[in-house]
């Protein structure tokens, strides 16, 4: 195994092998380190949305409300497990103030927007230009309300996307039954965002690590980083379970447990792990055939060749492993109450961990404190959607080239 390279990776899911990738395009030497195999974190079980309808940050004005009913009720989509952290509660603070109110929340989405219509550019790029074997799913995406309420929210985030220059349509019920013979009723009002599309996740960050290997990547599973030796400025040495490596560049991309990696070279992130679920079910005859989310049980729906996934619900409960059986049966009962389809094959259950900031942005930059440190994490909901942007800025980063977008942004 190389025990010197030009950019070290820990970390092999979306964010990882998206810079693996770029970096070894541009002629860079490059080593990925993944502790398992790859896509083994939260880049394996999610819905593949890529999304710039859904680019705003979770917290939705008016959201810690919601949030609140969902908690007293009990069987809603948000759990918060109450704990004894001070950075906790100061974190959820900070995360509820960040869809205070509309400004705040307007500005939030734009910054997001930038990086996620990157990366959507990025995707076509590497689907027709490079050839990347992966079936971009291109027929957009429906956003389904079921109660008034919801409806109203979603219709109040329509404006708010057609004033940002996005594609959202709305359409009545009728013509919602119209399109979708899948959903069942009583839809109050739908939103097609056309310009969304999906991508089976797990299969993407294998076909992007190829590319990457092809470009010259060396990409090691199985190899745990246990230490970061820093000496001033820089960190000099990583300590693996397959020996010490030297690099010119650190990147630190491995998902919700990049936290207590950099808190050990002295750098704190403000980053808390949502936990979310999955179903993954053999694909039924009558699935719907492009992207659903259903807006007021928080179920996203998507179809691959084979399969039919079924996702969502937010747990603030620290790395608590457990899966909580209730949850997953939400998503359940919300697919048999709110579509027409056979859920009965089921393939796996999943859960994952997102790493959320409070602001809702993700970390993208160069560490003030350990120079030769990059950290590329915090992409929360987002993670899949901006993979590739991630993987381009970090690598002019290194090489010391403008993004053309404003870095200050990304700041931790
Ligand atoms: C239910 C659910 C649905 C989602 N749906 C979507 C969606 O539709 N669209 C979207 O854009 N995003 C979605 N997301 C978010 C997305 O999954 C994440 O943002 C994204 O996967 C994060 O990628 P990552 O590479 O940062 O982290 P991960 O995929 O978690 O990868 C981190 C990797 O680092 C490795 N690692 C950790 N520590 C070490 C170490 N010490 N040494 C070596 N390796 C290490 C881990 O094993 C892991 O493989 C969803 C998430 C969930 C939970």
């Amino acid at each position: 195994m190389d025990q010197h390279t030009q950019v070290l990776i820990v970390g092999g899911g979306i964010i990882g092998v998206s810079v693996a990738y770029y970096a070894a395009r541009a002629g860079l030497q490059v080593t990925l380190l993944e502790r398992h195999r790859l896509a083994a974190g939260s880049s394996f079980g999610n819905t593949g949305l890529l999304t710039l309808c859904d680019s705003h940050p979770l917290a939705v004005p008016g959201s810690a409300w919601k949030g609140l009913k969902w908690l007293l009720q009990g069987r809603g989509p948000l759990y918060i497990h109450p704990r004894l952290d001070a950075r906790f509660w100061l974190w959820l603070w900070r995360f509820a103030r960040s869809g205070g109110d509309w400004e705040t929340f307007r500005r939030g989405w734009a910054h997001n927007l930038a990086l996620s219509r990157l990366s959507l550019e990025l995707y076509e790029e590497l689907v027709e230009q490079e050839g990347l074997p992966v079936r971009l799913y291109r027929a957009g995406v429906y956003h389904l309300a079921y109660t008034p309420e919801a409806w109203e929210e979603t219709r109040r985030l329509v404006h708010e996307a057609q004033a940002l220059g996005l594609q959202a349509h709305m359409l009545p019920p009728a013509e919602v039954f119209a399109r979708l013979p899948h959903v069942r009723a009583p839809v109050v009002g739908g939103v097609f965002c056309p310009e969304d599309a999906h991508v089976d996740p797990a299969a993407l960050v294998h076909a992007l690590a190829d590319r990457a290997r092809h470009h010259g990547a060396r990409i090691h599973e199985g190899v745990e980083v246990l230490h970061l030796s820093r000496n001033d400025a820089r960190v000099t040495q990583v300590w693996t379970t397959h020996g010490v490596f030297h690099a010119d560049w650190v990147v630190l991309a491995a998902g919700v447990w990049t936290r207590v990696l950099a808190q050990s070279i002295g750098i704190s992130l403000d980053l808390e792990p949502a936990k979310g679920y999955s179903l993954t079910l053999r694909r039924p005859e009558n699935a719907p055939p492009v992207a659903l989310l259903l807006d007021e049980p928080k179920l996203a729906v998507t179809v691959f060749e084979d399969r039919l996934r079924l996702a969502g619900l937010l747990e603030l409960s620290g790395m608590d492993p457990r899966l909580r059986w209730e949850r997953v049966r939400h998503l359940m009962d919300a697919a048999n109450q709110y579509l027409h389809v056979d859920t009965s094959a089921v393939l796996g259950v999943w859960r994952g961990w997102r790493p959320c900031t409070a602001h809702g942005r993700p970390y993208i930059g160069r560490a003030r404190e350990v120079r030769n440190v990059v950290i590329a994490t915090g992409h929360c909901t987002l993670g899949m959607t901006q993979g590739p942007a991630t993987g381009r800025l970090v690598v002019d980063l290194i090489l010391g080239h403008p993004s053309g977008l404003d870095m200050q942004l990304y700041a931790f």
